[in-house]
């Protein structure tokens, strides 16, 4: 899901390298068709779902809904490396099914941490982080039979990381896509920037691996090569490292618990790594940050209004419509307006994230009329 994004194409990158070892089932994308087009030329799928225009039947594939491609029983694993709310409903119908989903789409679970896992456990199926710092904690615990006594979430800090929240009043879409260390989708790199997208991991992490907020902390850590740290009882930290790419996380969830030699994936020689910096990370600074881990802490539909809403500010932003500044305004405006149900059903928390875009939208609407 998700097939022509910068996780999509890269999944397909791992699945070019080994092809006796899977076979594309479907492809489901967005817009863009050309792009698409030709990775059902490439990887013959049998079903593909598109909201481009590709005609059922191109490529001798079938066009059928994404619930249905996700549930068929010849699919073993799902990657969900959509953008946004949208993800949802499909990856909770592959995970009733008992499929193995690999998550890169960290909306999905930051919407509801809690119905997704009780939606693993009632399918008997598994969720793989495909997000390198989810991957990297994943990864630390692996083989280790004691629980972790706290997460330690790396961030590079994004695009403004040298800059006060103050100062960034008029900066760019251009600005904020320059993100200093990764290469994303835009969606990511603006909540990379605003560390909206640090605070999702955060809330990614309490849910997969089931640890309180209160044992997950956030540093600041330049250089992107670890990709985060797990403290244990005794003392001791473990940290995973690698290049800056997210073809090893990608792999690491296709093949595991397999480790698997690619000639194509990018290496990290330690001796040319230079210096790794760690440093506090000030959470006044970033109001997203901070707005973002207090509703997702009050749970409920919150952290599905904080998603809709967040994908909502975010696209208003890219589109010139607001300053980046005015994320978190209307991010928060869109919170405080909505009425929480404590203990919603997996429908009331599409309709809430629904309902905070929309909100999001005509509030930002509203406000430029009044201007
Ligand atoms: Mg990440």
């Amino acid at each position: 899901m998700g097939s022509t994004g910068s996780v999509g194409t890269q999944t397909l990158d791992i699945v070019r390298a080994f092809p006796d070892r899977f076979k594309v089932v479907g492809l489901c994308n967005g817009y863009n068709t050309p792009l698409f087009k030709k990775q059902i030329d490439e990887f013959r799928p049998e079903y593909f779902n598109t909201l481009g225009d590709v005609a059922s039947g191109y490529g001798g594939a079938k066009s059928v809904p994404v619930e249905e491609i996700v549930t068929l029983p010849e699919v073993d694993l799902v990657v969900a490396a959509t953008v946004g709310c949208v993800g949802m409903p499909p990856a909770m119908a592959a995970l009733k099914a008992g499929k193995t989903l690999g998550l890169a789409n960290k909306e999905v679970i930051v919407m509801s941490g809690q119905l997704l896992i009780e939606a693993a456990e009632m399918g008997g199926a598994t969720i793989l982080p495909i997000d390198s710092e989810p991957s990297a904690i994943w990864q630390c615990l692996e083989g280790e039979k004691s629980d972790p006594s706290r997460l330690i979430i790396t961030a590079s800090g994004g695009a403004f990381r040298d800059r006060t929240w103050a100062s960034l009043d008029g900066v760019t879409p251009e600005q904020a896509l320059k993100h200093p260390t990764w290469t994303m989708g835009e969606k990511i790199t603006i909540d990379s920037a605003t560390l909206m997208n640090k605070a999702f991991e955060v809330i990614e992490s309490r849910w997969l691996f089931d640890i309180p907020f209160e044992q997950i902390d956030v540093t600041i850590h330049r250089q992107s090569i670890v990709h985060s740290m797990v403290e244990f009882a005794d003392g001791t930290l473990k940290a995973q490292l690698g290049p800056t790419s997210m073809l090893q996380p990608i792999q690491h969830a296709l093949f595991y618990p397999e480790r698997q030699a690619n000639d194509n994936l990018p290496r990290l020689d330690a001796v040319t790594m230079g210096s790794l910096t760690f440093e506090a990370m000030d959470q006044s600074l970033y109001p997203c940050f901070e707005l973002a881990l207090e509703y997702g802490k009050k749970g409920g539909t919150y952290p599905a209004v904080l998603a809709g809403a967040d994908e909502a500010a975010v696209q208003l932003f890219l589109d010139g419509k607001v300053k980046f500044t005015q994320i978190p305004d209307l991010v928060a405006e869109t919170l405080i307006a909505h009425k929480q149900m404590t203990s919603p059903s997996v429908a009331d928390t599409i309709e809430a994230a629904r309902w905070a875009t929309e909100t999001t939208l005509t509030h930002h609407n509203l406000s430029t009329i009044l201007s």
